[in-house]
């Protein structure tokens, strides 16, 4: 007999990669033109150039057998030290390289931190919507998810958090910009998370860790700002990737930077090495580690995105459908016309709109649109965003 846990999970597969593959059929049945799939976050516009140029000096100056061998499991040193630098430059945070764990991603920044911090039967507090992986991860580390509901503008509601918060939580998962509704938290309601957690860990005489799952920090739009939680609070864990800031998926880099003022930083470094190895995560992508090193200012040129979802706001609250207006990211929360999600998304396919329904982000009633998708797609999408509405009543 094999884990039937892992048989479940590996044949339940995720909703939204399940919609990613029916368009990619429906797209060979009918062309790709003619389907509008905004169901995956993969970005759509190009590395930067600082990219290629980092790969390209790589591959000329540093031998290649030391380019393509084995790095020290954390991560090469110059590669954690130019992250540290950049993170005190950028945050004002004394960050030193033995705060900074190498991963292949955020997938893996956050197995390592629950795996490294969670007991098994313990509490993971996550803010509704969510990430549809997070149970995965936090049932993978013996954990338990437990969501927080929202406020009207998708930030975690504040009494709610205070009422979920009891000894047998031992970490929260923040992620602002928030993947699916575009939210970013502002300074103040991370000041008063923050403040909250530091009160519940003094009453509970143990620390609650905060967990910072930040891969879109420099997607933000109207001049937002994202607050830097190791700047308010000492003990967090800032899980980074540079999968979409760079628009690397595919290379699967990122880091686990522990704040440098955590209480007992050194034997909870040790613990996130310990989760490293047991999970087989040690010794990130080395090339992509040296890119990592030279590209730390860099970002994609998110002009597509900006555009994007101007149209994409203006037309489908032109066409009478309700969205949450997102400061970041490049997903687009938009209420189901029906409390069903599942139903507006199969009436939206019939349109081949490939929407996803909340119900697999912790909450009913709405569909995800992310638009890290050509600008061309958007506009032949529009007509048929009209029709459904018009399906609905709505205009
Ligand atoms: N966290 C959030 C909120 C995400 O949206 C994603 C990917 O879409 C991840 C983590 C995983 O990122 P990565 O591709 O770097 O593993």
């Amino acid at each position: 007999m094999i884990s039937q846990e892992m048989l479940a999970l590996g044949r339940q597969g995720s909703i939204i990669r399940a919609i990613f593959e029916y368009g990619n059929r429906r797209k060979a049945e009918i062309g790709a033109d003619k389907v509008f799939d905004f169901s995956l976050g993969n970005p759509s516009v190009p590395a930067p150039e600082s990219v290629a140029e980092a790969i390209r000096s790589a591959l000329s100056e540093t031998d290649p057998v030391v380019l393509h061998g084995y790095t020290s499991a954390p991560g090469s040193m110059q590669t954690r030290s130019a992250i540290a630098a950049s993170i005190r430059e950028r945050f004002g945070v004394p960050s030193t390289p033995d705060c900074i764990y190498m991963t292949a991603g955020a997938a893996a920044s956050l197995t390592i931190t629950l795996k490294a911090l969670v007991l098994p039967g313990e509490e993971v507090l996550v803010p509704v919507p969510y990430f549809p992986e997070y149970r995965t991860f936090i049932e993978n580390a013996g954990g338990k998810l437990t969501p927080v509901a929202p406020d009207g503008r998708m930030f975690p509601d504040l009494a709610d958090l205070e009422a979920k918060l009891t000894p047998n939580v031992k970490a929260i998962i923040l992620n602002s910009p928030n993947n699916p509704s575009g939210a970013v938290y502002s300074v103040e309601v991370i000041e008063r998370i923050t403040a909250l957690l530091k009160r519940k860990s003094v009453e509970f005489g143990a620390p609650i860790y905060l967990i910072s799952d930040e891969p879109y920090r420099e997607l933000v739009w109207s001049g937002v700002e994202v607050p830097y939680l190791p700047c308010y609070y000492d003990n967090t864990v800032v899980c980074y990737s540079y999968s979409k800031s760079l628009s690397l998926p595919g290379e699967r880099i990122g880091y686990v930077a522990l704040s440098p003022t955590m209480e007992d930083r050194g034997e909870v470094f040790a613990a996130v090495c310990g989760a490293g190895r047991s999970l087989g995560f040690v010794c990130a992508p080395s090339l992509f580690q040296a890119v990592a090193a030279k590209c730390t200012a860099e970002h994609s040129d998110f002009s597509v995105y900006i555009e994007n979802r101007a149209l994409l706001l203006s037309a489908l609250s032109e066409y009478g459908f309700d969205c949450i207006r997102p400061d970041g990211a490049f997903y687009l929360f938009m209420k189901s016309p029906e409390p069903d999600a599942y139903a507006f998304y199969e009436k939206a396919k019939r349109h081949e709109l490939l929407l996803v329904p909340s119900d697999d982000f912790g909450v009913g009633g709405y569909v995800r649109i992310s638009y890290c998708v050509s600008t061309e797609q958007i506009k032949r999408s529009l007509p048929a965003f009209r029709k459904l509405a018009q399906e609905y009543g709505l205009c």
